[in-house]
């Protein structure tokens, strides 16, 4: 297990060292979710601080594994989240274990508690019209002092400079960016050094999620570590991803990281 401050892009000075556990070259932040968000996440939104969030989980390790220019992104991550049954497996099997799975969807659901709390401004990037539009009014309801500062659809080039200038005249506190991975990772990291403040944190399909489109596995096929396989069930042309999870899987068994 090695202890490394993974911290890049803010001032470390303030931060307690991190524990990482590292698989595949991807290192893992090994704290609990609720660690996690007390230690690291409020801190530094009260300070101001910049970060940026990637959630992996098995089929994620792959890419950054296989594309280069991913792994370059990730390598600029504050924080890098074991988001994934098969990611806590591999550590353990590893005899490095991870504390605890972290789920994107759930992490988000604290930062937004916070943001609650601390009426922090939120923007929402990602998704398709009227699911953005509809997770914003989900947030809404449930983070009332969540300040919108706002949103806008998935649906355009990473490159256009045109959503990052309209985010930035917004100085948000914390931006969600769910354009699926990498592409999310492109436009965070395209655009990270324009901004002197935020949370940045790449959220795939949760905006689908918040919306009511997409259901998430009940709490006993989560609990069961099983989320991944009601996901299959309920959106089968993903079988790939699945592929990827268990060479994944292989890779760590055989040591062919
Ligand atoms: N998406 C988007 N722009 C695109 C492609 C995808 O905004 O050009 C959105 C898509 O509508 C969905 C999310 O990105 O809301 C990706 O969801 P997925 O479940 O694939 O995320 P992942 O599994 O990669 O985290």
């Amino acid at each position: 297990m090695s202890i490394s401050t993974q911290i890049k892009i803010p001032d470390t000075s303030k931060r307690k060292k991190i524990e990482t556990v590292t698989i595949m070259d991807v290192d893992f932040i090994n704290l609990s979710q609720k660690e996690f968000v007390r230690d690291h996440i409020q801190p530094l939104l009260m300070n101001q601080e910049k970060c940026y969030i990637v959630t992996a989980n098995p089929e994620i390790v792959m890419k950054i594994r296989e594309d280069r220019g991913y792994q370059e992104m990730v390598k600029q991550a504050t924080y890098i989240v074991p988001d994934g049954a098969g990611v806590v497996l591999a550590s353990k099997y590893m005899k490095q274990p991870i504390k605890e799975r972290i789920a994107g969807f759930d992490l988000m659901l604290d930062i937004l508690e916070f943001a609650n709390r601390e009426a922090l401004s939120c923007y929402f990037i990602g998704a398709e019209e009227q699911v953005n539009k509809k997770a914003v009014e989900e947030v809404k309801k449930r983070y009332p002092n969540v300040r919108i500062a706002g949103r806008h659809h998935g649906y355009f080039s990473v490159k256009d400079p045109e959503v990052a200038e309209r985010v930035k005249l917004s100085e948000p506190d914390i931006v969600f960016v769910a354009l699926g991975s990498p592409n999310q990772d492109k436009w965070i990291t395209n655009n990270l050094d324009q901004f002197p403040k935020g949370l940045f944190m790449g959220v795939g399909g949760s905006f689908d999620v918040l919306a009511g489109e997409v259901k998430r596995a009940p709490d006993k096929w989560i609990k069961l570590n099983l989320e991944w396989l009601y996901r299959l069930l309920k959106q089968p042309f993903r079988w790939k991803r699945i592929l990827k999870a268990m060479e994944f899987m292989i890779r760590i068994i055989f040591k062919r990281n």
